[in-house]
């Protein structure tokens, strides 16, 4: 049995009426088209339900995405749990195509047009929970690929508590996220960048500080102003508007360019700067910033900080296996040597009988996700190095010399308290 569990198994096994499923329900697409189901009639039959048994498997398994992709004569689905991919159901070529185009009929997305990407989106329900839909089709080898990103809209993180900041952890962000100067979160794509930065926002006092975000922000927040630029103005322009204004904290558009960068550490004097930036890691963050900015010593001079956020999967807090380490291995490793118990996925140790099948986490072992965190401080001795052009391995060295947080110690913090595992440690890290 490979993916007899969820939704669909605990109805057969613990429900005594015979009821069928719930199936999500789809609300309506999010940029208002309403979808001409008589017209497409013939669509709707052959695809309709299919898409809901897709989209209602896929969110009983928790999925964060699905997706279908054309492989030949059939479709592949991919249900991706956790920030992993599982393989899903395998649909014929027609069924695959049929659900690509219902889900983009009900998107209000443009059925007839098949060559060019699309985006839209659509609300759903599901277990009484509401979710939004984003729909995604892209041309590829061999057709369409459709990708469905399922967020619940009702799982809040929002605040720095949601993230499991403890208060010394708070107040340090809170401080070198509101002092005169540039402070970036930094971070791969979907790694949760934007969530952080927000989160950081929200920790800040906002009765003591004049709050401004710069354009699309998506997000409403309490107490902080969205600042709508005038139209042609630069970033540079805008930043002078809200200085003269009194805004002391201002969320700015992310860091991707020498011109963005450039202008966030020509005036330094009147506000605290905070900005997302792609990037793999602080360190090569900085290197990247003293690149695009032109002058280390003006990097140095302006940068607060920078915190990085990876993401690890929990262990499944119903099956997790306690298990005695071995005091040499945990020295190794670099935990405590004096920990008695660890926690595990559950091991099928040959010759036992199998476990009993986990109805919470389907036997993945693993149940969620949780941030770990990388901060780089610019004390000092960094502001220093930092001014004489270092490369990323300097950096690394000196923040290690500080023992500033890195994620790879923040994991082993979280196999410690048990909450994940050293495998799922390294699966993360090797990646
Ligand atoms: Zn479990």
């Amino acid at each position: 049995m490979v993916f007899g569990w969820g939704k669909r198994a605990e109805a057969q096994e613990d429900d005594d009426d015979d009821e069928e499923m719930d199936y999500v329900l789809f609300q309506g697409a999010l940029n208002g088209v309403q979808p001409n189901m008589k017209e497409n009639a013939r669509l709707v039959s052959a695809g309709l339900m299919l898409a809901k048994e897709l989209v209602t498997n896929g969110l009983s398994r928790r999925a964060g995405s699905i997706r279908i992709d054309p492989k030949g004569e059939r479709s592949q689905v991919t249900f991706i749990i956790d920030g992993v991919a599982f393989p899903g159901d395998r649909l014929s070529k027609q069924e695959g195509l049929a659900i690509t185009q219902v889900m983009k009929l009900l998107a209000g997305l443009d059925i007839k047009e098949r060559k060019i990407p699309q985006q839209g989106g659509l609300k759903a329900e599901f277990e009484e929970l509401p979710y939004e839909l984003q729909i995604i089709s892209q041309p590829v080898d061999g057709g369409e690929r459709l990708t469905v990103r399922c967020t619940n809209t009702k799982v809040k993180l929002d605040t720095p508590s949601d993230l499991g900041f403890t208060d010394e952890f708070k107040l340090k962000m809170r401080e070198m996220a509101s002092k005169l100067g540039v402070f970036l979160i930094v971070g791969p794509a979907g790694s949760g960048v934007t969530t952080l930065k927000y989160v950081v926002v929200r920790g800040v006092d906002c009765f003591t500080h004049q709050i401004f975000t710069v354009g699309e922000s998506g997000r409403k927040l309490d107490n902080v102003t969205a600042f709508k630029p005038n139209e042609g103005d630069s970033l540079q322009t805008t930043l002078e508007r809200i200085f003269r204004i009194d805004g002391d904290i201002i969320v700015t558009p992310d860091v991707r360019d020498a011109t963005t960068a450039q202008t966030l550490f020509k005036d330094l004097e009147h506000a605290a700067l905070i900005a997302e930036m792609p990037g793999k890691d602080p360190p090569a963050a900085v290197v990247q910033l003293i690149e695009w900015v032109g002058d280390p010593a003006l990097v140095a001079k302006g940068l607060n900080g920078l915190i990085m956020q990876k993401l690890i999967r929990t262990l499944c807090s119903k099956c997790k296996q306690a298990y005695r380490p071995n005091p040499q291995f945990l020295k190794k490793v670099g935990l405590p040597e004096d920990l008695k118990v660890l926690y595990r996925k559950p091991k099928i140790e040959e010759g036992e009988p199998e476990p009993d099948s986990c109805g919470k986490c389907g036997d993945l072992g693993y149940f969620g996700q949780v941030p770990m965190f990388e901060v780089l401080e610019i004390t000092d001795e960094m502001r220093a190095l930092i001014a004489t052009s270092p490369d990323a391995a300097a950096i690394r060295t000196q923040a290690k010399k500080e023992k500033m947080l890195t994620v790879q110690q923040d994991a082993l913090r979280l196999v410690a308290e048990g909450k994940t595992s050293l495998e799922e440690v390294q699966r993360v890290f090797k990646a």
